[in-house]
């Protein structure tokens, strides 16, 4: 029965993500100062949902985050070491429950890696600072870009922008 439940759970979220046609890593980033951690100094500083996404890969379930649905303008930053990754602009409704944007906010934002857990090939997007797991993006997203980066709520915290 418990097998069951997790089966369906996968199922639900590969389902809800779409995945579609694959994309190789696309992003060479600038970074120059890493944030490296130990597994039991992330788990004391990030809240217990947190640090199964950022730091164990585990994907938040489909309109339970707190961004997926927010409206508001303003910068979504890593929750794990604030690094900027997208912004307010490029977010879109995608219909799957989780936040969507169609890029990422500059070339120290994130990193990407062929992910192939389950079985399934995807493109696994990252922190470039942290190395934390964000979510995966698709090739189903919206113009100008086609992409759709598909992120935990959990694994961002959003900055109002008070200015516009
Ligand atoms: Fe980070």
């Amino acid at each position: 029965m418990k097998h069951l439940f997790l089966i369906i759970c996968i199922a639900t979220v590969f389902v809800a993500c779409k995945p579609s046609i694959l994309q190789q890593s696309e992003t060479k980033t600038g970074i120059k100062q890493k944030v490296i951690k130990t597994n039991a100094e992330w788990k004391n500083e990030l809240s217990e949902d947190a640090y199964k996404v950022l730091r164990e890969k585990d994907t938040e379930l489909a309109f339970t985050g707190e961004y997926w649905d927010l409206k508001k303008i303003g910068n979504y930053v890593c929750a794990g070491c604030n690094n900027l990754l997208f912004t307010s602009k490029t977010k879109f409704e995608s219909g799957s429950g989780w936040p969507s944007y169609f890029t990422y906010a500059t070339d120290t934002s994130i990193t990407t890696e062929t992910d192939t857990t389950f079985g399934i090939k995807r493109v696994e997007v990252l922190c470039a600072k942290c190395d934390g797991h964000l979510g995966h993006v698709f090739n189903d997203g919206p113009q100008p870009t086609g992409k759709r980066y598909c992120i935990n709520s959990v694994a961002l915290k959003f900055v109002p922008n008070q200015n516009r």
